[in-house]
């Protein structure tokens, strides 16, 4: 590893002037680095893949971390809450994603580290990109080598030209709550939907996943349900070794119930894209009564909808009607 300085500001603004440096205006030259838990940046640090000269820990600024209350019954998570913090909070209710996405992450030593903002800039677990000694498209080179190759754990939507599956679980959980991130900088705050804080490697830049500059910190996470009590919300992942793994599918579903009916939804998946995806289409197909016989026929077409743009590659035409299942799965258990 080499060797670097490290920064422990105590304000957002002394994080913010520590990045504010020219060559931290773009990824190509950045060499400063926001550090949260390190459960990813240290890892990629240890295999060469990252080589900051500068760590700027954010994890003892003073109130960015916890959950306090937002408007209308939302809440508002600091960028460095734990996940394990979060994996017992809520057991019912509109918040419920969150908890059970927490509990699937690595280990109970991980989310005792691990913050919400690290999670959900984490880079890419593809076995490809992981290995220092491949130059991938994520890497500046110019070959996804999941295409061609081993691609069991890659994406069935949204790929190309780089075929990596996004790894937060908290990710799509947060999506299904509409959640808008808080972000900074040394000129500023601005606040946008986290739906469009991810991106697609086909949307600009392949070798980052989100719109986020090194020169930022993200702050907070809040949702933005409309009137929160009247959703529920789950998560459902698959791993391939339970605890420990990142998703090979996984599904967040929140429905709005009013008058016994569900009026809104969101469906969110990971595992499966290179950002969380969510299925607009197959979310109105959710919508109606709660009876079970309408309700299973209605789950179906919502999971082909979801599925329909998938475009397998060799080794993961599974992961379809793996998600198919879950996905309904996940419509039963909020509905039973
Ligand atoms: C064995 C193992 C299993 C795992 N399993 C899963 C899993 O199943 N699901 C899952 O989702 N994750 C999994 N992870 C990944 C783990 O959850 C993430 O590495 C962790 O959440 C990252 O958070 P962190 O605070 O440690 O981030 P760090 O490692 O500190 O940072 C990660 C990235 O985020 C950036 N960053 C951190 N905080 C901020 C901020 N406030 N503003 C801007 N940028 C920031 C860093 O610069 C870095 O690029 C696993 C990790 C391991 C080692």
């Amino acid at each position: 590893m080499k060797d670097f300085e490290y920064i422990q500001p105590e304000t957002v603004e002394a994080a913010t002037a520590a990045l504010a440096t020219k060559e931290n205006a773009d990824w190509a030259t950045a060499k400063a680095r926001v550090f949260g838990g390190g459960q990813d940046l240290l890892g990629e640090m240890k295999t060469g893949l990252e080589e900051p000269s500068a760590l700027v820990n954010v994890k003892w600024i003073q109130g960015l971390g916890g959950v306090t209350q937002a408007d209308g019954g939302n809440l508002k998570f600091g960028a460095t809450t734990k996940l394990r913090a979060l994996e017992g909070l809520f057991s019912s209710g509109a918040f419920q994603v969150l908890s059970e996405a927490a509990k699937t992450i690595g280990s109970p030593q991980i989310r005792t580290q691990a913050t919400l903002a690290g999670n959900l800039c984490q880079r890419p677990r593809c076995l490809y990109y992981r290995r220092p000694e491949a130059k991938c498209l994520k890497k500046g080179g110019d070959e996804c080598f999941a295409y061609g190759g081993y691609n069991k754990f890659n994406a069935i939507l949204g790929g190309g030209p780089s075929y990596i599956v996004h790894p937060s679980d908290m990710g799509p959980a947060l999506m299904a709550l509409d959640a808008q991130i808080e972000i900074s900088d040394s000129k500023g705050t601005t606040e946008m939907a986290l739906d469009d804080f991810f991106t697609l490697p086909s949307d600009g830049d392949v070798t980052r996943e989100n719109v986020l500059r090194p020169d930022q910190v993200v702050i907070s996470l809040r949702t933005g349900l409309d009137t929160p009590s009247e959703w529920r919300s789950t998560y459902l992942k698959f791993q391939e070794r339970d605890g420990f793994d990142f998703a090979l599918s996984a599904v967040a579903l929140s429905l709005r119930v009013q008058n016994g009916a569900i009026t809104d939804a969101r469906i969110v998946l990971g595992g499966v894209a290179p950002r969380p995806w969510r299925c607009r289409e197959a979310e109105q197909l959710l919508l109606g009564s709660m009876e079970a016989a309408s309700l299973a026929k209605r789950g179906a077409a919502a999971a082909d909808a979801a599925l329909l743009g998938a475009e397998p590659l060799e080794h993961n035409a599974y992961k379809v009607p793996l998600t198919k299942g879950l996905l309904q799965r996940a419509l039963r258990q909020l509905t039973a």
